[in-house]
């Protein structure tokens, strides 16, 4: 192993959601742990909005509660989804989606992701074993089974028993470690804005699949919803470019009215979509958690949920590992936590790539395929329960 500038138990690299967590989530543990970040420890400390409304199912509040987090969201920043509605096209028709009656529960709540990232970030900042290195990205990693050397952008090398990669869907890391990955460039964007309207949401989500567009309209606060337009990247980058009122303009016609007047309270934001799963999640002295070994298509409003819960698996396995005097990087261990997390998402990751690619095909056979579609799960209140009970999991 090579000389190195500094010793750690675990380098988690990137300080996204997931990466915060799973340092957070390591709190309670003596271990040694770094976080690299490429953005400076300001941009950390005071997380911009980014247009990002995550949809947290009850399971992702369970393990923010558990690390600390969800408590120091403030109420004012949570939106409950008390139902979701799916619509297709021009037709009237709407797939509903309840809370099972008398539950007083829910479907989900909606967070800012900058809200998230703030939460995270000061649980981390506050822990004694860990180590924020912000400003630096990671441009060279070696792994064996004795463990890992980084290199970071300013020269130092760090070394660690176990490298955990957290930094993004496109992650350098993952490629850094040899790790493949099935990279999907979706060819269109997601434009997101919160807009202040005139009709009532009843924290109502609708998700409409629309000829050449998609639009979800998220509940926030009374009056106001996140509203997400998913488009090919070329017109979502000609919207991004026009004026705030024809931008206005345009968004009103594109929702036709559904909220009435609207006047735009954000800035916007706008994400090329790709979907991303790596060949392997593990490799001697690595593991990769997030993003960086799952990217979801965002339409099911999955991805840090999904996130969340294997950093608390890989989490949960090192610090067993620890409390037994175990290795934490032990490859069977590494393994066990890589067949978990294909299994559990697995399922949602391919029906969501399967539903992007009914509900934006303009074929006629797509378009009837998706009005049945909808008529089916409708009339088959046990499909309906399912997905209601998947997303309150
Ligand atoms: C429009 C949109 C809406 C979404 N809505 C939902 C939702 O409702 N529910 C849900 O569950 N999920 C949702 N998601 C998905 C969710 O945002 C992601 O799954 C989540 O952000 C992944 O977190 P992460 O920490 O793995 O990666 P990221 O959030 O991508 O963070 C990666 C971090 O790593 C840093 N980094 C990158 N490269 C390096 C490097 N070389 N060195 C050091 N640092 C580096 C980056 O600066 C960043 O801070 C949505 C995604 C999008 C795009």
């Amino acid at each position: 192993m090579a000389c190195s500038d500094e010793r750690f138990d675990i380098v988690v690299v990137g300080a996204g959601p997931v990466g915060l967590s799973f340092a957070a989530s390591l709190a309670q543990s003596e271990l040694k742990v770094a976080v690299v970040e490429q953005q400076s420890l300001e941009r950390l400390a005071d997380p911009a909005f980014d247009g990002r409304e995550i949809a947290l199912t009850h399971a992702s509040i369970r393990i923010l509660r558990e690390i600390g987090a969800w408590d120091a969201i403030p109420a004012s920043d949570k939106s409950p989804i008390q139902g979701a509605r799916v619509l297709n096209g021009s037709s009237a028709f709407a797939l509903c989606f309840d809370p099972p009656s008398g539950s007083g529960e829910p479907l989900g709540v909606l967070v800012p992701n900058c809200r998230i990232r703030d939460a995270l970030f000061k649980i981390v900042r506050s822990h004694d074993h860990a180590r924020l290195l912000c400003g630096h990205s990671v441009v060279d990693a070696t792994n064996s089974h004795k463990g890992a050397v980084m290199t970071l952008s300013d020269g130092r090398q760090l070394t660690a028993r176990l490298l955990v990669a957290a930094d993004s869907r496109l992650s350098a890391t993952r490629d850094l470690l040899g790790i493949g990955a099935n990279i999907n460039r979706l060819g269109n964007s997601m434009l997101i804005c919160r807009v202040r309207h005139e009709r009532v949401h009843h924290q109502i989500a609708v998700e409409w699949f629309d000829h050449h567009q998609t639009v979800a309209m998220l509940p926030l606060m009374e009056g106001v919803s996140s509203l997400l337009l998913t488009l090919r990247s070329n017109e979502a980058d000609k919207l991004l470019a026009f004026d705030d009122d024809l931008f206005l303009t345009e968004l009103t016609n594109r929702c036709q009215g559904r909220l009435g007047n609207m006047t735009l309270t954000s800035n916007r934001h706008s994400y090329p979509l790709v979907t991303t799963w790596a060949h392997q999640f593990w490799a001697p002295s690595a593991a990769l958690i997030g993003d960086a070994a799952i990217g979801m298509h965002p339409v099911t409003a999955h991805g840090f949920n999904i996130g969340l819960s294997g950093q608390k698996q890989l989490a949960h396995r090192i610090l067993t590992a620890c409390r037994d005097r175990r290795d934490i990087a032990d490859p069977d261990m590494l393994y066990r936590y890589e067949s978990w997390l294909r299994l559990s998402a697995a399922p949602l990751y391919y029906a969501t790539n399967l539903l992007v690619r009914l509900y934006s095909g303009e074929h006629p056979a797509a378009r009837l395929a998706r009005h049945a579609g909808l008529r089916f799960g409708q009339y088959l209140p046990f499909v309906r329960h399912g997905i209601s009970t998947m997303l309150r999991r």
